[in-house]
């Protein structure tokens, strides 16, 4: 083990964490709990409907979903930064180059925009290009 720091470059949209998921709120049991009731009488669970968050798109584990990342900076960030890896650093050295012959910036900015408007997340003014630094100890 030993400090590990490396980049990703990123052409996307911030987007804030909030955005991409929705609260859904389940009842607490089974029965049929009267609402001035603060415990069920059939089983006593506490009469406070279950919150989940279900995330708007049907990330894997690697929170990519149809080839586009979904970036968390770090952890206590708020946001998430939506889109494609262009360039990475790290484990091989400390430049990264992708030649603008492979990079169609107009191409990846329809294509996020289509994806994102699914989920009516596009933010024109959001889109552009990102780079995260990631350390790891
Ligand atoms: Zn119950």
């Amino acid at each position: 083990m030993g400090y590990n720091v490396s980049s990703i470059a990123m052409i996307g949209c911030r987007i804030d964490k909030h955005k991409l998921y929705n609260k859904v709120e389940t009842p607490p049991c089974e029965h049929t709990i009267p609402d001035n009731a603060n415990f069920c009488p059939e089983c006593g669970v506490l009469n406070s409907p279950k919150e989940d968050y279900i995330a708007v798109a049907d990330f894997d584990e690697d929170y990519n979903v149809d080839g586009f990342h979904f970036i968390r900076p770090n952890y206590y960030e708020e946001f998430f930064i939506v889109g494609r890896i262009v360039c990475t650093t790290g484990r091989d050295g400390n430049l990264a180059f992708l030649s603008s012959q492979f990079l169609n910036l107009p191409s990846v900015k329809e294509e996020l925009k289509t994806f994102l408007e699914k989920f009516d997340l596009w933010d024109e003014l959001a889109f552009g290009l990102y780079a995260i630094k990631e350390e790891s100890a």
